[in-house]
């Protein structure tokens, strides 16, 4: 009842203030008295649910006075492996998911190079070539993608308001799969050189750098990967790291320490990116942070490999973050407000992963959230 007397009202374009008035004895949903039981039992399932993890459900409200933008089941925030995957799953579901692709369409697997570690590729596949076909595979089903920033969003709303940089959106469900995107060291000299020399990204710029010496920054699988493949282009890739020890799996160190175009200078960091009145990279003045010796080093290039930082901006205050940003999930992909779980809204992939991060745990955390999804969707009736 609650459902078709919302519906109706979305119909006319606006909620009716005037039938959604009372307060239920748990002082939280909003809804009018005859809808109260339903909206009531709802809350009950919600929270018997919730009770089966041991947590507190967030209430739920409902706006007022605003025009309706279009209601959908499902809108599904990046689309990367996790996105991609929450999207197949629910288009199979029959729930027509909008993927809002941001700036980085794809995620991290449309700018990497060769992918043998996905299970069903015995030769690998390159990452572009793999989330293309995702997209596809999700799209058969029914998953409709557009390009849209998200601008703001009310996830205690129900429905859940997004307004993007494509107008404003209302969904039943949302699953965020915003991933985590490239950081930078946060040097002056760095950032006025983003374009001119400095990039986060080796298959996208590699190319510029034919016969050239450059630096890769980072110790890490990321870093190894684009020294690697940059060897390409380069004449000589130096590796720079801030420590001796590295985060690299043994297999990607070895194969950098092996090729010979690449040279790695451990316990070094970067002080300062020359070039900048020039407008383009000379070289970079280095620091040994063990000896506190400087040099300088003559490089047209200087990547960045030192991993990534997730995109929850919108996110503040609304669901809860940890220290550096990632979405704090329990059981697997529920997201929580002060500890309660907020219905409807699931978190999956790198924006809430800082462990594993890799492309297939992405796809299992993208399936989890479709899944829970869909359940929420049918224990509420859609
Ligand atoms: P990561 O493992 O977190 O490594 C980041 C590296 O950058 C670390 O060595 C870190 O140094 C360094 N770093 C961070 N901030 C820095 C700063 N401000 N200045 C200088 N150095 C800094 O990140 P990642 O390499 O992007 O890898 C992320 C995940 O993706 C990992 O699980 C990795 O295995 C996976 N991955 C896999 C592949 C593959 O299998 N083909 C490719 C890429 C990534 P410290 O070590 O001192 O902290």
């Amino acid at each position: 009842m609650a459902r078709r007397i919302r519906n109706r009202s979305f119909r006319r374009g606006v909620y009716q203030k005037s039938l959604i008035e009372s307060v239920d004895s748990y002082g939280s949903e909003i809804c009018s008295p005859e809808s109260k039981s339903s909206s009531v039992a709802s809350y009950l399932e919600r929270k018997a649910n919730a009770e089966r993890f041991a947590l507190k459900v967030l209430p739920a409200t409902i706006d007022s006075g605003k025009p309706m933008a279009e209601i959908r089941d499902t809108v599904i925030l990046g689309s990367g492996c996790a996105g991609l995957t929450a999207a197949l799953y629910t288009a199979r579901a029959g729930l027509k998911p909008l993927v809002l692709e941001g700036h980085e369409p794809g995620g991290q697997l449309s700018i990497t190079t060769l992918v043998e570690n996905f299970p069903g590729w015995p030769e690998g596949i390159q990452g572009p070539e793999l989330i293309g076909n995702m997209k596809k595979q999700a799209g058969r089903f029914g998953a409709e993608y557009q390009h849209a920033h998200l601008e703001a969003v009310e996830v205690g709303a129900h429905p859940i308001r997004l307004r993007t940089s494509a107008g404003e959106l209302h969904a039943r469900t949302l699953i965020v799969a915003s991933g985590a995107s490239a950081r930078w060291l946060g040097l002056p000299s760095e950032q006025a050189l983003i374009g001119h020399g400095v990039s986060s990204c080796a298959t996208c710029d590699g190319f510029f750098f034919r016969d050239k010496d450059i630096a890769v920054v980072g110790g890490g699988d990321s870093a190894m990967e684009e020294a690697i493949f940059l060897t390409r282009f380069a004449s000589k890739v130096t590796l720079l790291h801030r420590r001796d020890a590295f985060r690299a799996s043994k297999i990607m160190l070895e194969r950098a320490v092996a090729h010979p175009k690449i040279e790695l200078r451990t316990n070094t960091v970067v002080d300062e990116v020359l070039g900048v009145d020039e407008k383009e990279v000379k070289g970079l003045r280095l620091r040994d942070v063990k000896s506190g010796e400087r040099d300088e080093l003559k490089v047209s290039g200087m990547f960045l490999g030192i991993g990534h930082e997730p995109n929850t901006k919108m996110f503040a205050r609304q669901i809860d973050l940890d220290e550096e940003g990632y979405v704090k999930t329990t059981n697997n992909v529920f997201t929580t407000r002060n500890g309660a779980i907020v219905p409807g809204v699931y978190a999956c992939g790198d924006v809430q992963d800082r462990r594993y991060r890799q492309a297939i745990t992405a796809a299992g955390s993208g399936c989890m959230a479709a899944l829970e999804a869909e359940k929420y969707l049918e224990e509420h009736g859609h």
